[in-house]
């Protein structure tokens, strides 16, 4: 029992210091930790502080070994890697914040390879840029970037023999310290793409998965859901609702069949939707049900859009291979403002329905 305690509040306070932990790395963000931009401040606030732990304890051994100069640079970068943190904090711009990360982390790398660091090893922390760069500016510009680090990199390597470096760099250490950059820029260059492709896929689907959740396969109208969201949504805080009902569909199932009636839904999906205004909202709403939203206009002009569509609907000769049949619309019509929520309007619009049926169908209610 007591372990069992012991144990719980172990959890606890490792919870609690991966919660902290998260709070610095996505800056207060990790509510939309799984969005891209939170991922990328993630990653950029990591690769900063990794940075802070490596220049710091180097920086001051440079300093220690008497190297001045290396050692006032990579304080100075370790300085600036925390003030990117300060930045990402305030302003969670990580495209500039990367800048900030990539740039001094080049110009250490020339000057490192140039001066050949802590005895000649300055070369050995090149290999970490591919990854950082790619994954900072993307597949295309982190490889033109790369390319011309690689440029200046023989230049100095090949032409610029450094006078620091003790006995410069061996002929064929050089040739290695090219190809093996040349092997991680590529194999960086792989990962990024696969993991390109992969995000872009992931967002393709995600997409196409919304879509198809929210769309209703017969009349490719919203359907129940999406016009639910989208009316939830919506920064309107007035607009009109008009729910309509087919009269007596039962009917045309029962005389001509199932796909007739599937016929006459779509097809009336898109009488609905063709006198719609701009800003208008149509979806099946059940069975054979429609519902509409229309904003920026009265409430009378809401009546005479339902009349209109009434009209029109009772006027339509439907055709299905041999058959010819009409078909009439009941609507009723809600109004939601600051006063009526979208649940008491869509009840409101329901019961007005209702009451046209009552009345004797083929008509539109507003009261
Ligand atoms: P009224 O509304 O005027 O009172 O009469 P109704 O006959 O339309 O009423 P009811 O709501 O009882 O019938 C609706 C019918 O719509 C029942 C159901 O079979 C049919 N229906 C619902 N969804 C579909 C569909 O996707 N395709 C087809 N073909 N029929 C559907
Ligand atoms: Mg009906
Ligand atoms: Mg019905």
């Amino acid at each position: 029992m007591a372990k069992n305690v012991d144990r719980i509040k172990k959890n606890k306070i490792k919870d609690k210091t991966k919660s902290t932990w998260l709070t610095f790395f996505y800056v207060g963000e990790n509510e939309g930790a799984f969005s891209e931009d939170a991922r990328r401040v993630f990653i950029i606030n990591l690769f900063a502080t990794v940075g802070v732990l490596f220049t710091l304890p180097l920086g001051l051994s440079s300093l220690y070994e008497g190297k001045v100069i290396l050692g006032v640079v990579l304080i100075f970068i370790a300085f600036l890697y925390s003030m990117n943190h300060v930045y990402l904090r305030y302003t969670h711009n990580h495209s500039m914040s990367g800048n900030f990360v990539i740039y001094p982390l080049y110009i250490l790398m020339v000057y490192l390879i140039y001066t050949g660091g802590v005895h000649g090893t300055g070369h050995v922390w090149i290999y970490c840029l591919p990854a950082v760069a790619l994954f900072l500016h993307g597949l295309k510009r982190g490889l033109i970037e790369l390319g011309l680090f690689t440029l200046v990199l023989v230049i100095v390597m090949f032409f610029m023999d450094s006078h620091f470096v003790e006995s410069g760099y061996h002929p064929a250490l050089k040739s290695r310290i090219l190809f093996s950059f040349f092997v991680v820029i590529f194999l960086s260059a792989i990962y990024e793409y696969s993991m390109s492709r992969s995000n872009q896929e992931l967002k393709e689907t995600t997409a196409k998965l919304k879509l198809v959740a929210n769309t209703d396969e017969l009349t490719e109208l919203l359907n129940r859901r999406g016009m639910m969201q989208r009316l939830e949504g919506t920064t309107y805080t007035s607009y009109h609702l008009l729910l309509a009902d087919v009269d007596f569909f039962k009917r045309i199932n029962d005389e001509y069949g199932h796909d007739v009636g599937d016929y006459a839904l779509a097809e009336l999906g898109r009488i609905i939707q063709k006198p719609l205004p701009k800003g208008g909202l149509v979806s099946r709403w059940g069975g054979e049900e429609f519902l509409v939203a229309v904003c920026d206009c009265t409430e009378l002009d809401a009546f005479n859009l339902a009349e209109s569509i009434r009209q029109k609907v009772e006027e339509h000769e439907f055709v299905y291979l041999d058959q010819k049949f009409r078909m009439t619309l009941s609507f009723g019509v809600a109004t939601m403002n600051e006063f009526t929520s979208l649940r008491e309007t869509i009840t409101l619009a329901d019961n007005r329905l209702y009451s046209a049926k009552r009345a004797g169908r083929n008509q539109t209610r507003r009261r």
